[in-house]
């Protein structure tokens, strides 16, 4: 083989890199990032995520040029510009890593007939998920739709070897020009977005300093997962959404451990290939719920609701922390996640398409497969949903889960002096706590939006009518 491309995509490093690893073969090799115009004004366009993106790159670009490689730029729509630069490369094949969403199948698809014009091929690979979701499949050869029988038959799966870094690379063929990246103005990222990317370090280095940090610490996560004060999970989350690491990799350490944190921990890892799953054989579920019943159903259309929800002005301190830290560090501890899902579709009864799309544009790891998943999971339309009649109750989460009240205390600090047993419920504090404590409700911290007790009466009774209607 002369010349190949590696177009990279949300796979933005070296190791274990099988799309890398087959392209390295060729004589010739010119790995491509191609800039989408979504990225900046897609309907989940995020200046966090672009941020990082940017910052990701750069790190990449230097450890190619470490091979004897570099990077090439591009913008423009993928099949225009990949048939381009496989002319000017006079390149035979085009190697990419599979992703699962409707946007990169359909994408790929038009790539793949754009240079097979040119009589190019389009090879993909397995370097997203841990197993190859695409032949995972029910006894009767459909997809999985519930979590517990997919994951047996996840684990059962077979595994690719991990790919080998590539140590040394060709470089690309005379002439061919290495373009440039949008500017960070263009791209819509500035100081602060820059700030909360650098947060979750950018980039493969950082992100298999992390990796190893958090296989240090994975034989006690399943006790630590849930306590949102201990801030103890992986925080892996941005690094495996932009490949800078590989979950395939991560997997493998993980089994080597085989202790039961280490279980519990590749358990989560095969949540993030259901969700894959999901949306591969679903994909009408980014814009429709996957249950019909509840299509019709009446959501609440309150922007003031909305807006306090977003900002962290409920007046129910955990859902306010949760809301506060994603603005903050364009992330949230999955706990509070799945309680602020909650409450918006459940006690403020608002659509949870409004909750998805504030996550992608504030998450670092927002990721339309499990944004998406975990969205209709919580507002109990999805696939394997949360039964709707099963509540989060804000309070009584708040006190199982962040017992002497760090997370709320790091987050709401307008409530650091409330005792611990009335953290997570000012408004039933008594007067002279309150007082005590330095706050007045309404002025230094809202009256809860809603009554959760009513709202839960009525949400389970709209959707008891929405799936019976
Ligand atoms: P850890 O607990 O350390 O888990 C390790 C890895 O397992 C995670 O990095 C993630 O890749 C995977 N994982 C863990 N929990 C889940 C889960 N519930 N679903 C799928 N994969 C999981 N995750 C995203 O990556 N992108 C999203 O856009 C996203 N949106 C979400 C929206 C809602 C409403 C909810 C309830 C959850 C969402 N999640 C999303 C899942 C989960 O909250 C995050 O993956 C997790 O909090 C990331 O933190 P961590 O890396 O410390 O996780």
């Amino acid at each position: 083989m002369r010349t190949a491309i590696v177009w990279l995509r949300r796979d933005l490093r070296m190791n274990d890199n099988p799309a890398l690893a087959a392209a390295s073969e060729a004589e010739r090799i010119v790995p491509l990032f191609c800039f989408e115009r979504g990225l900046w004004d897609g309907r989940h366009s995020s200046p966090n995520r672009n941020a990082y993106l940017l910052a990701s790159l750069r790190d990449l670009d230097a450890d190619l040029r470490s091979t004897g490689a570099r990077l090439h730029f591009r913008s423009g729509d993928p099949a225009v510009v990949l048939a381009r630069l496989a002319t000017e490369a006079g390149a035979e094949v085009v190697h990419v890593n599979r992703d699962h969403t409707a946007h990169s199948r359909a994408r790929d698809q038009r790539v793949g007939r754009a240079l097979a014009d040119g009589g190019v091929e389009l090879i993909g690979h397995n370097g997203i998920a841990c197993a190859e979701i695409a032949r995972i499949e029910t006894g009767s050869g459909g997809p999985y739709r519930v979590f517990t029988p997919f994951y047996r038959a996840w684990a059962r799966a077979g595994r690719r070897e991990l790919a080998k870094r590539p140590r040394r690379l060709a470089g690309a063929p005379s002439g061919v020009g290495v373009g440039s990246p949008p500017t960070k103005e263009e791209m819509g990222v500035d100081a602060r977005a820059e700030r909360i990317a650098g947060g979750f370090g950018p980039g493969e280095t950082a992100a298999r300093r992390a990796m190893r940090r958090a296989l240090e610490r994975a034989d006690a996560y399943h006790r630590v997962r849930d306590l949102a004060g201990d801030d103890a999970t992986t925080k892996l989350s941005p690094q495996l959404h932009f490949g800078t690491i590989s979950a395939r990799e991560l997997e493998t350490e993980l089994l080597d451990r085989g202790t039961k944190g280490a279980t519990e921990l590749r358990r989560q890892l095969a949540w993030r290939d259901f969700w894959l799953n999901v949306i591969r054989h679903f994909p009408g579920n980014r814009e429709l719920e996957y249950d019909e019943r509840m299509r019709g159903m009446r959501w609440r259309t309150s922007d003031r609701d909305f807006e306090a929800w977003c900002e962290g002005r409920t007046g129910v301190p955990w859902i306010d922390a949760g809301m506060r830290q994603l603005r903050e560090e364009g992330w949230m501890h999955n706990r509070v996640r799945m309680a602020v899902a909650s409450y918006l579709t459940k006690n403020l009864r608002l659509h949870w398409r409004r909750g998805e799309a504030h996550f992608m544009a504030h998450l670092l790891d927002g990721d339309e497969s499990q944004n998406n998943g975990n969205w209709q999971w919580a507002a109990s339309t999805g696939a394997d949903p949360q039964p709707y009649f099963r509540i989060f109750n804000p309070v009584k989460q708040q006190e199982k889960f962040d017992p002497d009240g760090t997370y709320v205390r790091r987050w709401v600090p307008e409530l650091a002096d409330l005792p611990d047993g009335h953290l997570g419920a000012p408004w039933e504090a008594p007067p002279e706590v309150l007082a005590e404590a330095g706050i007045a409700l309404g002025d230094d911290y809202p009256e809860p939006l809603v009554d959760l007790k009513d709202s839960r009466a009525e949400a389970i009774e709209r959707f008891g009518e929405a799936r019976g209607g």
